[in-house]
């Protein structure tokens, strides 16, 4: 499958906007979770195919030819129109994902396989947590959207500066706290963790959804587990991306990862 670039627009500094449409996607369908995700593809400069490629076309390639996959949320499936609407962080002149959305013209192409995806709304909770980066605010927004009408919702986004704010809808009682990482000089992992010891603590039983980088996002699971603001089975943490690590170096170690962070929280005897 594959989307053509219908259009691109920069959201904030951090954050390109990419609709992507055209028949490629003719077989798309949509997930109901609203941490939905594609994989999608990035094909390096130079390579001898272009999309779209088949898995023969790619499988006897030296490695740095091969496509590059990332993971990138559905802000947005348009049944309507089958566009499929994605979020990019762009992070600099690195990354063969973020470079490719900071460059993308209408009329490219881009392969996804998809998509897939783990996390709604509980419908039980009496209240919704929502954390992350600018990586999980596709998600987070998506999520939400998704929430019951009236209930409390708390969205806690770190983003570079006060540009990176996006006005988010929700049909809930929706309550944003962004926090500006231009505006501390203390330990980034730790940002989001001690900008929640600082807020009111959500009420009744929680839904909770973590998500981005890893080790601010294993700070903030502990935080949550340990003060038993969020009960196992009503949070969704996950490390999107990690620090100073591509995601072929991130994905070598990740597993390793997740099992030391199980044993942050032990569960009971
Ligand atoms: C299920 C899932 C859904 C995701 N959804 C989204 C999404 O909707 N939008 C989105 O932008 N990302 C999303 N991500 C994260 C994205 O896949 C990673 O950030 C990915 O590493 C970006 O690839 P890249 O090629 O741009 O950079 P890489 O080649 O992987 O990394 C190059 C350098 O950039 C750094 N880097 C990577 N990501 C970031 C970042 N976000 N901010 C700052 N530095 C970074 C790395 O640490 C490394 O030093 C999602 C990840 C998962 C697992």
């Amino acid at each position: 499958m594959y989307g053509t670039v219908l259009t691109t627009e920069r959201l904030t500094p951090e954050l390109v906007r990419v609709v992507l449409g055209g028949e490629g996607l003719a077989d798309f369908v949509p997930c109901a979770d609203t941490d939905a995700y594609v994989n999608a593809f990035f094909v390096p400069e130079g390579a001898p195919y272009g999309v779209p490629f088949t898995d023969d076309e790619i499988r006897d390639l030296p490695r740095e030819q091969r496509p590059f996959p990332r993971r990138y949320t559905v802000r947005r499936w348009a049944a309507e129109t089958r566009q499929l609407t994605i979020d990019f962080v762009v992070h600099g002149d690195v990354g063969m994902a973020g470079r490719w959305a900071q460059h993308a013209q209408p009329g490219d192409y881009l392969q996804v396989r998809g998509p897939g995806g783990g996390y709604a709304p509980h419908d039980d909770a009496d209240s919704y947590l929502l954390v992350g980066d600018e990586s999980a605010l596709p998600a987070i927004a998506a999520c939400a959207e998704a929430v019951p009408a009236g209930r409390p919702v708390l969205v806690v986004v770190e983003v570079g500066s006060a540009a990176g704010e996006l006005t988010l809808d929700s049909p809930g009682d929706l309550q944003v706290h962004w926090v500006h990482r231009d505006a501390h000089d203390g330990d980034p992992d730790r940002l989001l963790a001690e900008t929640l010891r600082t807020l009111p603590r959500p009420v009744g039983l929680v839904s909770a959804f973590v998500h981005g980088e890893a080790a601010s996002v294993r700070a903030v699971r502990r935080h949550l587990l340990v003060e038993g603001i969020v009960e196992r089975d009503h949070l969704s943490a996950s490390p999107y991306w990690r620090r100073g690590r591509t995601d072929e170096e991130w994905r070598t170690v990740k597993s390793a990862w997740q099992r030391e962070v199980e044993k942050d929280v032990p569960t009971g005897p």
